[in-house]
């Protein structure tokens, strides 16, 4: 993965470039052909996955049309607010405010242009976010969302070489991208001249060497993103000259089902369900920072917990959770008439999880928080059968990248923009600060379709 300064004569030329598949370069793909220009989106698989598909498809917007329709208030100030707030005042501010604006447009864009249908959620409330503002599609997974993104591109023209590694980019002396160097499945490399390159590769959870070196807390952690995102367009950027921010930042659930590897459903908990580490006993307050939960979990006993729940909630998720039922279909669901049954089936000490749900009862009949300041009030208790599922913490998606302008133009360490060069997704910074704490429930997917777009629209517009 190289910067070459020969540039050749390429045979064939396209205005506009795209790296990966994902949802922020199809994204992007659409806003090239919406602004009439041609695009190429080049991507390693064989078969467009990503994280993209990996993830439950919801999507943050902003003042979206659903929003309006469901009479929910939003702006641009509000959104900044909240982000600010979970990040303790160190995310891009300017960046938060690009996201807030421009967000909801670009979801109703997709709906009422492409035939993207995002469909605002009530389910994950709160978590940082002061109104309803995940929007989801009607299948509720990302596998559905990255398929309609893939139709609507071929509705709309935009071309998508699949089995196609991007291997090298050939810039001049003024940074400007002149091409890219292709590898195919059979050894073969294509050589394609462009006018401006739409970096979408994602971040860079599959590369080892940088998890261990901008996220040393994560080095050993098991990583449950797409193994393709090796971080190309950072190293690209950052070679060419860009300035990286928040690289330490990264999003990392606990409820990693041990070992099936389906993400339980957060609403069991939202909703009153706990977690509990292998010897029975709560270990943290179950919403204070979900993204961040791998923390704690990988911190208990064998990294391993237990989120328990009850039939209730066991059937409210199996109604509108496809990973919920996914979990059925791989038997990684134990379930007891009585607390006694549900120990001795998930192997912890007798009598521990009654005596954690005991507590729970008792602080919400007192009126009080618990003990880790958490409130159930307003949650009905959980009744039998009661049900857990083994989970562990994993490194989900990486939230530090190529730092960028209003525009999704990449800028350099001083300020200023490189020539040619777009990012948008995991390949840019996000608005997550520096750390595990600050990522806002389904910001990632808002900064790839968000992202996508401006880089699109602003890429097309540099070819006119
Ligand atoms: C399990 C899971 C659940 C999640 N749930 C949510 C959620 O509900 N909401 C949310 O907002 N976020 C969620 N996320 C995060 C979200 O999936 C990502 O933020 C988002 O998908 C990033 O989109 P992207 O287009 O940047 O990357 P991707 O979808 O990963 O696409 C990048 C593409 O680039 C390709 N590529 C990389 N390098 C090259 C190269 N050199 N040449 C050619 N192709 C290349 C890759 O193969 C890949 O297809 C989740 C993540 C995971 C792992």
């Amino acid at each position: 993965m190289s910067i070459i300064r020969e540039v050749p004569t390429f045979d064939l030329t396209v205005p506009v470039i795209v790296i990966g598949a994902g949802a922020c370069g199809l994204t992007a793909a659409l806003a090239v052909r919406d602004a009439g220009q041609d695009v190429l989106v080049l991507e390693r698989d064989e078969r467009p996955w990503g994280s993209t598909s990996m993830s439950l498809g919801a999507v943050c917007g902003v003042d979206s049309a659903e929003q309006r329709q469901h009479g929910i208030e939003d702006d641009v100030e509000a959104f900044v607010a909240d982000v600010l707030a979970k990040t303790a005042g160190r995310a891009n501010a300017a960046l938060a405010r690009t996201i807030g604006r421009e967000s909801g447009r670009t979801l109703d864009w997709l709906s009422s242009q492409h035939d993207v249908p995002l469909l605002l959620d009530f389910k994950w409330t709160g978590l940082g976010h002061s109104r309803p503002r995940l929007h989801i599609p009607p299948g509720r997974n990302g596998e559905e969302l990255l398929a309609l993104l893939q139709n609507a591109c071929a509705r709309a023209g935009a071309e998508v070489m699949t089995g196609a590694l991007v291997t090298d980019l050939f810039a001049d002396a003024e940074d400007r991208v002149r091409g890219v160097r292709v590898r195919r499945r059979d050894g073969s490399s294509e050589e394609v001249g462009c006018e401006a390159l739409v970096l979408a590769t994602c971040g860079f959870g599959g590369n080892h060497e940088m998890i261990a070196r901008y996220i040393p807390e994560m080095a050993n952690a098991r990583y449950f993103g797409h193994e393709g995102n090796r971080g190309d367009g950072i190293l690209w950027g950052q070679a060419l000259g860009a300035a990286l921010a928040d690289m330490s930042a990264y999003q990392g659930l606990g409820t990693l089902a041990d070992p099936q590897l389906v993400v339980v459903p957060h609403p069991l908990m939202i909703e009153g369900g706990f977690l509990a580490n292998v010897d029975g006993r709560r270990f943290t307050h179950e919403l204070e920072n979900i993204s961040g939960m791998c923390v704690p979990v990988l911190a208990q006993p064998q990294g391993l917990a237990w989120v328990v729940f009850d039939e209730q909630r066991h059937q409210n998720a199996l109604a509108h959770s496809y990973e919920h039922r996914q979990l059925v279909e791989v038997n990684a669901i134990r379930r007891a008439d009585d607390w006694a049954g549900l120990e001795r089936a998930c192997g912890v000490p007798a009598g521990s999880f009654a005596e954690e749900n005991a507590a729970i009862d008792a602080a919400r009949a007192a009126g009080a928080p618990d003990r880790y300041g958490r409130s159930f009030a307003g949650l009905a208790p959980l009744e039998a059968p009661y049900c857990a599922v083994r989970v562990t913490g994993a490194l989900f998606h990486t939230q530090g990248g190529l730092r960028i302008d209003d525009e999704a133009r990449v800028l350099r360490e001083d300020g200023r923009a490189l020539p040619n060069l777009y990012a948008g997704g995991g390949a840019a910074q996000s608005i997550s600060g520096p750390d595990v704490t600050g990522y806002l429930p389904a910001v990632g997917l808002s900064m790839a379709i968000t992202l996508g777009q401006i880089a699109g629209r602003s890429a097309a517009r540099s070819c006119a």
